[in-house]
């Protein structure tokens, strides 16, 4: 299995899990771009948003639940939750993934 996040998902890699449901995972990010950065994915390997099929919004919607509960769970009250979709978005692991940023202003718009 080539994908890093199915790896992190199978627990053949180490991450910092903060969040664990049936369908999704949440853990840090290695890089962090702010104080608390987590990362969101589902279990189920999708490359990214534009691959999500039209009989995956239940998957689409218990991500930002989880990403809810990620949050809560490190105490975030405030946050930023973004997807990179393509390598020109800056998209580098193609297994979809929501930041959940926080701990510090963002500036908006993002670069
Ligand atoms: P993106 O550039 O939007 O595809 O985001 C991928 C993110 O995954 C980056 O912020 C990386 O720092 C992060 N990342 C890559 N490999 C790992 C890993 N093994 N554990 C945690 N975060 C990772």
């Amino acid at each position: 299995m080539g994908c890093v996040f199915c790896r992190i998902v199978a627990g053949e890699l180490p991450a910092a899990r903060v969040l664990e449901t049936e369908h999704a995972l949440a853990f840090r990010d290695l890089h962090p771009q702010a104080p608390t950065h987590l990362l969101v994915i589902p279990k189920e390997h999708v490359d990214a948003v534009a691959d999500l099929g039209d009989d995956q919004a239940e998957l689409a919607g218990r991500l930002l639940l989880a990403c809810r509960d990620a949050a809560r769970a490190v105490g975030l009250d405030s946050y930023r939750v973004v997807t990179n979709t393509g390598a020109d978005a800056g998209q580098s692991v193609f297994h979809l993934h929501l930041h959940v940023l926080g701990g510090r202003p963002l500036g908006w718009p993002p670069g």
